[in-house]
């Protein structure tokens, strides 16, 4: 059981790494006309790779010798293969909409358009939703306290040191047509946050 939950987890990995390395390869040609990284922000973006890919990984190796380890349920492997469906969903939907106006960190492209339809319609940050979703599935499939929460608590830091400086930047870039959207639309959970 605890092998299969790992290797769902490793399979939903790599069918997120299928969907973002397109838009790697896309974003490196797109220009940049304001560049709001600090070194805080690619601080965070490197423990979410340590927290989402590397943590679980030792764990599996057996890095941990057992520490903090969970018994696993099938319950839990059920809820974590459609909250990471639901995941791979979201973020795929959201890459689309978004299109040439993502990038990794905070920047404003050339060109840049305020995207306002699809998955962004209901919600400002549908991408950060999405790794929430995937913090909450690594926490199921990953039967250890420790690896399984590591994902969430690095997304969590990002989002805190996120979210105010992205809209500020949005705000400075599009004015009232940014205003007008805040007030028609929520952070990360629909109709609520
Ligand atoms: N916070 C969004 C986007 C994450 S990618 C989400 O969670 O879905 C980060 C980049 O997206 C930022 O550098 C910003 O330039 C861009 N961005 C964020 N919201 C946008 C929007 N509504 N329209 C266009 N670009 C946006």
């Amino acid at each position: 059981m605890l092998g299969l939950s790992f290797w769902i987890w490793v399979a939903f990995m790599a069918a997120w790494a299928a969907l973002r390395y397109p838009a790697m390869r896309r974003a490196r040609k797109q220009k940049t006309a304001r560049d709001n990284r600090t070194p805080l922000d690619i601080f965070l973006l490197t423990l979410c790779v340590v927290g989402l890919s590397i943590i679980p990984v030792l764990w599996r190796i057996g890095v941990f010798h057992g520490f903090a380890d969970r018994a696993q349920n099938p319950w839990a492997i059920a809820i974590g293969v459609v909250t990471g469906i639901v995941f791979l969903w979201l973020f795929r939907r959201s890459h689309k909409d978004l299109g040439r106006n993502w990038s990794v960190t905070l920047e404003i492209r050339e060109g840049h358009r305020l995207v306002t339809n699809g998955v962004y319609s209901y919600l400002r940050h549908p991408m950060y939703a999405s790794f929430f979703l995937w913090g909450v599935t690594q926490a199921l499939l990953i039967a250890n306290w420790v690896a399984g929460l590591a994902g969430l608590f690095a997304i969590a830091c990002l989002y805190i040191e996120r979210q105010a400086r992205e809209e500020a930047m949005m705000r400075a870039t599009f004015g009232a047509e940014y205003d007008a959207y805040c007030a028609r639309t929520k952070r990360i959970v629909p109709g609520l946050f």
